[in-house]
C-alpha cells in the first residue's frame, strides 16, 4: 500500500439531543482558566432579545457579542473582533463559543485561531498555514446544512479572495447539536442552507475523489435529505434528521471535495456577494449536464416546497464581470478535478461557464 494518506482531525467531542444546549455551562466549567479569562459567546443577532440569551451560561466577566449574519464573514471583521477581545481583557479568553448558522460558526473558528496566532487573518487563507493551535472553541449550530460544525475550514472573504483557512486547528474542540435550536428558521433559509448539504452529497458522491469513507457518509446524508425534503416528517423529526444530514454531509466532503456548483457559486458570491446557500441553488439548477439525477431531484424538492429562485441575477453584468466570475471559479482547481477528473481542463472552459452564468 502506498503511504501518504491524509491524516484528518475530527471534532473530538459532541453532544447530541433536544435541549442539550443547557449542558453548555457544565461543559465550559472545566475549561475556565480563572475568573479573569472569560468565555466569549459570538451569537447570531437574530437571537438578541430571545430566551436563548437567558440560557447562555454567562458568569464572571464573560462577554456576549451579537453579530449579524447578513453578510458572509470577512477577514477584517475577524481581525477587529480579535483586536477588541485583546484590548478588553487582561487575560486571553478561556474559550470562544459560536452560536448560529455557518456564518457565526466560521467567525468563531477564525477568531479562536487568530487569538493564538500573529498578524492578520488574510495571511492564513489557504491550506495548512496556521502555525499554532487555536484557543478552545465550541460550535453550536442553529441552522442545518453547511457542515461548518464538522469541517476543517472557515470560509472568509479577504481583500483579494474568498478562501477558507483550512487547517487541523480550525476544527471545533466541542460541538453541541441541539435540533431544537433550529426551530424558527424561515422556509426559504431552511431550504437554501439544507440544499447546501444536499449539493455536498451530490458533488461528493459523483466526484472522482470518492472513496468508501466519503461514500458512507455521503449516502447517509443524501438519504436523510430525501426524507426531510421529500418525505412527510413531523417538524421536530425533520429538524433532527437535517441536523444529522449536515453532519454527515460535512464528513463526506472532508475526505473528498465539492464540485461544479461550489466552484461556480464562489464566482457568483465573489462578484455579487450572493450568499453560499442560495448561490449554490442558483447554479445547481442549471447543472443537469454534470449531475442529471441530482438536478432532477432538486427541482422536485424545490417544487414540493414552493421555493422560487430569483431570476435575472446576471442580466446586467458586463463582459468584464463574467470574466472575473469565471476566473475565480476556474481557480478552484481541486473542485474541478474532483468533478471532472484529471483531464478537467479539456472538459470545461470559460465560454461554457459564461453560458451557464448567463442563465442565472
Ligand atoms: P447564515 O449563518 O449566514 O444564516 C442565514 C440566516 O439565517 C441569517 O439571517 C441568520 O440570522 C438566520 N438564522 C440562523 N439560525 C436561525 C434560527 N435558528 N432561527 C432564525 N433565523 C436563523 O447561513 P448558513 O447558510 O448556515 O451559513 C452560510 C455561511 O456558511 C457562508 O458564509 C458560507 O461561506 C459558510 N460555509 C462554511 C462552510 C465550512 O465548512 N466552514 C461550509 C459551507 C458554508
Ligand atoms: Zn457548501
Amino acid at each position: 500500500q502506498p503511504t501518504g494518506y491524509r491524516n484528518f482531525p475530527m471534532v473530538p467531542r459532541v453532544v447530541y439531543g433536544k435541549g442539550s444546549f443547557d449542558q453548555l455551562g457544565d461543559i465550559l466549567m472545566p475549561k475556565r482558566k480563572n475568573a479573569d479569562a472569560p468565555c466569549i459567546f459570538l451569537v447570531d443577532d437574530v437571537f438578541e432579545e430571545t430566551d436563548l440569551v437567558a440560557r447562555i451560561p454567562r458568569i464572571f466577566n464573560d462577554l456576549i457579542i451579537f453579530i449579524s449574519a447578513e453578510e458572509e464573514p470577512k477577514t477584517d471583521q475577524v481581525d477587529a473582533l480579535v483586536e477588541k477581545i485583546r484590548s478588553d481583557f487582561s487575560e486571553p479568553p478561556s474559550g470562544i463559543i459560536g452560536i448560529g448558522g455557518g456564518t457565526l460558526l466560521d467567525l468563531a473558528k477564525a477568531v479562536a485561531i487568530m487569538l493564538n496566532n500573529t498578524g492578520n487573518s488574510s495571511k492564513y487563507q489557504g491550506w495548512d498555514l496556521v502555525q499554532r493551535p487555536a484557543l478552545y472553541h465550541v460550535g453550536i449550530p442553529t441552522l442545518s446544512g453547511t457542515g461548518a460544525e464538522v469541517s476543517r475550514t472557515t470560509v472568509l472573504l479577504g481583500p483579494e479572495k474568498k478562501l477558507g483557512i483550512n487547517s487541523d486547528y480550525t476544527v471545533f474542540d466541542q460541538v453541541i447539536l441541539d435540533p431544537d435550536l433550529t426551530h424558527g428558521v424561515d422556509k426559504e433559509q431552511w431550504f437554501f442552507t439544507g440544499m447546501d448539504c444536499y449539493i455536498h452529497c451530490i458533488e461528493s458522491l459523483n466526484g472522482t475523489y470518492l472513496n468508501a469513507f466519503s461514500q458512507s457518509y455521503g449516502e447517509k446524508a443524501l438519504e436523510l435529505c430525501k426524507e426531510v425534503y421529500l418525505g412527510e416528517l413531523a417538524p421536530s423529526e425533520s429538524r433532527e434528521k437535517l441536523m444529522m444530514a449536515s453532519w454527515h454531509g460535512g464528513m463526506s466532503i472532508a475526505y473528498s471535495q465539492v464540485g461544479v456548483a461550489h466552484a461556480m457559486s464562489y464566482g457568483l458570491s465573489y462578484r455579487l456577494g450572493i450568499k453560499h446557500g442560495i448561490g449554490n441553488c442558483l447554479v445547481f439548477q442549471h447543472l443537469s449536464e454534470f449531475y442529471p439525477e441530482g438536478v432532477a431531484l432538486f427541482h422536485k424538492m424545490k417544487g414540493k416546497h414552493g421555493i422560487d429562485l430569483p431570476t435575472g441575477i446576471c442580466a446586467d453584468l458586463s463582459d468584464c464581470d463574467f470574466e472575473t466570475m469565471t476566473t475565480v471559479s476556474l481557480s478552484m482547481e481541486p473542485l474541478w478535478e474532483n468533478a471532472l477528473g484529471p483531464g478537467w481542463r479539456n472538459k470545461i472552459n470559460a465560454e461554457k461557464l459564461k453560458a451557464i452564468y448567463r442563465k442565472i
